[in-house]
């Protein structure tokens, strides 16, 4: 990245002085751990971090990046695979410090800064038995998911996490601020609901928040063998499904991890993860077929908190690995798609809803599309 004009010693140690956060330089300790992100293979150093504690902060980064023209990522939650919340030689961004949650349980609302995480989000709003839709893993970025859309496990029943959104805060790409909802700023607020990034700087977000404490969740782990019919068999059960039940299919090698049954460790298996917010009569009645499609290895599906539903998969979703991602979105599944992902990668399947058709109330691109595919290839310790 060029510069127009270098950046000096004097002029960090001016935006110091104005900034509350903390700003990093490669010279400064908690560099090297503030430019990692959580995938390993991203190793980008940029020439300054700004660790943000709250919009002033931000406004002020956005002035020094536009002045000293500097390339400028914005760091959330820092799950992005392909690195794009950090930058090789201009500004981070960094809003991880911003963690304010209001929850108001009368308007069944929420208010959150854009340096939340889904953990901290859901221990928030579970706390008054509520929630809205957010990511599958709990250190996974708030403000990065629904920028983006943002699919979990409560997708089918309350859409995407965008289509929850009330209104954001922005930043823009000059420094000013302001608030877009339908009522105000309506095409921004288009764009921020799927439309991925590049629309400013999101400070807070406001979500409408749904009543759930309990869910029938949980994964059910079958031979590779027998994907074919396992996908099959899952392809059928949906067709009449309600909208309560969301579902993955994951094709993968069972990690060596403590959470994973010893004679089950480096299996190739098919787990299909299921979440039932509905009523608890209807959710037994609804997954049974699920756990019986064939010889089943493991069934970890039972009555849990929604919180610890979110939390389930943390333990093999740990930052520090490399991986490589594609993903894309399928108008339908051949039932003999593909039955084996090959021995080093996994692959995810997610039936989405056509619940939430492309009406025009967010960018997200792919609402058409019946399924989410996600191919990944991560290599842990010991496989
Ligand atoms: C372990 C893991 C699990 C995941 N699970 C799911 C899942 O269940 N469902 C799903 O849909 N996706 C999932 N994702 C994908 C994830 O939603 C995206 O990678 C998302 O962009 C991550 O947001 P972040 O804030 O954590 O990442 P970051 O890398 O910090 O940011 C991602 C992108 O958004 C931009 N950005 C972040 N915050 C802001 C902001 N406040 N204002 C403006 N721009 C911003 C960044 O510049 C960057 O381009 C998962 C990813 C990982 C690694």
């Amino acid at each position: 990245m060029t510069l127009s004009s270098p950046l000096d010693a004097a002029s960090v140690e001016e935006f110091r002085v104005q900034f509350a956060g903390e700003i990093l330089t490669p010279a400064d300790e908690g560099y090297d751990i503030h430019r990692k992100v959580w995938n390993a293979m991203i190793d980008k150093h940029p020439a300054l971090i700004a660790r943000c504690h709250g919009v002033a902060d931000v406004i002020t980064a956005v002035q020094f990046a536009r002045q000293h023209s500097l390339l400028t990522a914005v760091r959330g939650g820092g799950h992005n695979v392909a690195g794009n919340g950090v930058c090789d030689g201009g500004l981070v961004i960094d809003l991880s410090l911003m963690k304010g949650i209001r929850v108001d349980p009368v308007s069944r609302t929420v208010r959150a800064q854009g340096g939340v995480t889904w953990g901290e989000f859901d221990r928030e709003t579970q706390a008054f038995g509520l929630a809205t839709t957010g990511g599958l893993v709990s250190s996974t970025g708030m403000a990065g998911f629904t920028l983006g859309g943002g699919i979990g496990w409560l997708t089918r029943k309350y859409g995407l996490a965008c289509d929850n959104l009330r209104l954001v805060d922005v930043v823009t790409a000059e420094g000013g601020f302001l608030t877009a909802s339908l009522s105000e700023n309506a095409d921004l607020f288009w764009g921020v609901r799927g439309g991925g990034g590049n629309f400013g700087i999101v400070t807070a977000v406001e979500f409408d928040l749904h009543p759930l404490s309990t869910v029938l969740g949980g994964w059910v782990l079958y031979p590779i063998e027998q994907a074919r019919e396992i996908l099959r068999g899952l392809r059928t059960s949906l067709a009449t499904a309600p909208d309560e039940l969301t579902t993955v299919a994951r094709l993968f090698t069972v990690p060596v991890v403590e959470m994973a049954p010893p004679p089950l460790q480096n299996k190739q298996v098919i787990g299909i993860g299921v979440c039932h917010c509905g009523s608890p009569q209807q959710a037994e009645a609804v997954v049974r077929p699920l756990r019986s499609l064939g010889t089943v290895l493991a069934d970890l599906i039972a009555p849990i908190p929604y919180r610890v539903l979110q939390t389930m998969t943390d333990a093999i979703n740990v930052p520090g690995l490399h991986h490589y991602w594609r993903s894309d979105y399928l108008r339908a599944r051949r039932a003999d798609h593909r039955d084996h992902p090959g021995a080093d990668s996994e692959e995810d399947i997610t039936p989405l809803s056509d619940r939430y058709p492309s009406d025009g109330r967010g960018g997200f691109p792919h609402r058409c599309r019946g399924h989410g595919l996600w191919t990944s290839r991560c290599s842990f310790p010991g496989q």
